[in-house]
């Protein structure tokens, strides 16, 4: 069952070879079962998994259909969820329980598909590996010492798994297409505007947008038909109306022209990753697409103007944490600024002061010119080569990461290391365009993708092509060795907590607390509320 497209789960639904509780009881017992080795879930929400599936059998068993009526799935908890915690990764939302739901989970909650609950993530998105979330790192299912990306790694980590067949994300820099990159499986990050931001804990204004994250193209298409849409509560929501992203999966590749640019093939490129590429490449041309060279010429600004604009939107939306309203507030403040200043401190972890450090600074009155200023002036740059390039070509097309995922704990002391990740990611983000990573094989064992760029709302075509990739490859059909690769026999060497620690009673009322998950410098240290 695990192995269905959401179409087959749709079929099995509607001609009741199975009822959407028992689908959702299947996923609730390997997650119980095998998130111990992964970590990828914050929090289960059981009884509101079956409540809600239940509900769909109701309207199944009516004569009602839907492409995901009746479908679990898994909501990056960076989506607020009436009455079920919305951490964001983070200590300063560890006691946040949500009087509303995101858009997005009102949308998908209305196509009748059921939450399982709300995946693990680095804190306030921040990160691409997973490893600053407050609940310890996510593991990537294909290696337990490797991290699954970031930063919605718990998302990708959960469908790579099999811990449920869909799963939503966001992506500010690549945080959906290098997670779904480094666990095998297919993201896409739609056009800045096409996906309600409502209710999404905000990092960066400008550049967050939410996405699909599955096993295939096509799985994909039905899960942004669900999402996708104008949102009259998002001033950023855009009014284009919606297409139907399944209707067009199997439209010939002939003709199509995808620029390869030089600029994402140069020294930084790991050898091994670029022939995986570039027999995804070859196989696209095999299908009739027209490769053609093209050039970005400031793709090397796209990590600096990332790291100015991010961080600057970062510092003014995370002033709303202060202790007062919602979130972490320390013990026993001496007066309001003590309140403030400790509240932040406490409940902030390192990556996300960091980026309020940098933020504060580079919208500070006599560096605004210099740092903000300059580096939306470089966005415009970065986005006219895109626009260029768009005259000649139809769609882009290169890496989404510079290589296999990394070993934890590689990179954590070292923030530079971290944002070079990003380095084939970001600019899609600051020129507002529809990014995609389908998986493209395996280096040593572990997967990397191909990513695929587009014209503003053209996620149409990005889904067909990465659909008529998947209809000639089995890249995407590959399943991480569950136990393999670890030490002892199928026993696996990870931090989190064993199936058998996880007392059913401690598990079943959805949400874990911090302490109890796996260790990191400074998850469970003193101040704890
Ligand atoms: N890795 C990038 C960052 O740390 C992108 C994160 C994201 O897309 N949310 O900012």
């Amino acid at each position: 069952m695990h192995e269905l497209s959401v179409a087959q789960l749709s079929l099995g639904l509607r001609e009741k070879q199975f009822s959407s509780v028992e689908l959702t009881r299947s996923y609730l017992d390997r997650i119980r079962a095998l998130d111990g080795h992964y970590n990828s879930f914050v929090t289960v929400d059981e009884n509101g998994a079956l409540a809600a599936a239940a509900a769909a059998d109701t309207r199944l068993a009516a004569g009602e259909t839907g492409p995901l009526l009746g479908i679990p799935l898994a909501h990056k908890d960076i989506f607020c969820s009436r009455g079920v915690r919305t951490s964001c990764g983070s200590k300063m939302l560890d006691n946040f329980v949500p009087p509303y739901d995101a858009t997005v989970a009102t949308r998908l909650r209305d196509a009748g598909t059921v939450m399982l609950g709300k995946t693990n993530m680095d804190e306030f998105a921040m990160g691409s590996s997973s490893e600053s979330s407050f609940y310890g790192p996510v593991r990537n299912p294909w290696h337990s010492d490797c991290v699954p990306g970031g930063s919605s790694g718990g998302s990708a980590a959960a469908v790579a798994a099999r811990l449920a067949p869909l799963a939503t994300g966001t992506d500010t820099g690549g945080s959906i297409r290098q997670p779904a990159a480094f666990c095998g499986i297919t993201g896409l990050k739609p056009t800045y505007g096409r996906v309600s931001r409502l209710g999404m804990v905000a990092f960066a204004s400008s550049l967050d947008q939410g996405g699909p994250m599955a096993r295939s193209a096509e799985d994909c298409a039905l899960l942004l038909n669900a999402m996708a849409g104008f949102d009259p509560l998002d001033s950023t929501s855009s009014e284009l109306p919606v297409e139907d992203y399944s209707v067009g999966l199997q439209q010939p590749l002939a003709g199509l022209r995808i620029g390869l640019p030089r600029e994402y093939f140069g020294a930084g490129l790991d050898a091994a990753t670029g022939e995986r590429i570039h027999a995804a490449l070859a196989l696209l041309e095999q299908l009739g697409a027209i490769l053609v060279d093209i050039s970005l010429p400031h793709t090397g600004l796209s990590i600096p103007t990332y790291y100015i604009i991010a961080p600057a939107e970062a510092s003014t939306n995370l002033s709303r944490f202060d202790g007062v309203r919602y979130g972490y507030r320390c013990q026993q403040p001496r007066d309001l600024h003590d309140l403030y200043t400790r509240s932040r401190q406490e409940g902030f972890g390192d990556e996300v002061k960091r980026r309020i450090l940098v933020g504060t600074y580079a919208l500070s009155a006599g560096y605004y010119d210099a740092y903000y200023r300059k580096a939306q002036q470089v966005r415009r740059l970065i986005q006219e080569d895109f626009l260029k390039a768009f005259e000649q070509v139809d769609m882009i097309a290169g890496p989404t990461t510079p290589g296999p995922a990394f070993t934890l704990g590689a990179k954590g002391s070292d923030p530079l290391a971290m944002y070079l990740e990003d380095v084939y990611t970001l600019a899609v983000n600051l020129a507002g365009l529809p990014g995609m990573s389908v998986p493209a094989g395996l280096v040593d064992g572990m997967p990397v993708g191909l990513q695929l760029i587009g014209q503003h709302f053209r996620e149409a075509r990005l889904l067909n092509v990465g659909h008529q990739l998947q209809q000639a490859s089995d890249w995407h059909r590959q399943v991480p060795p569950v136990g393999a690769r670890s030490a002892g026999e199928g026993v696996w060497s990870s931090p989190g907590l064993s199936p058998a620690e996880r007392a059913p009673t401690e598990w079943a009322p959805t949400e874990r607390a911090p302490a109890e998950r796996a260790p990191t410098e400074r998850a469970p240290t003193g101040g704890a509320p």
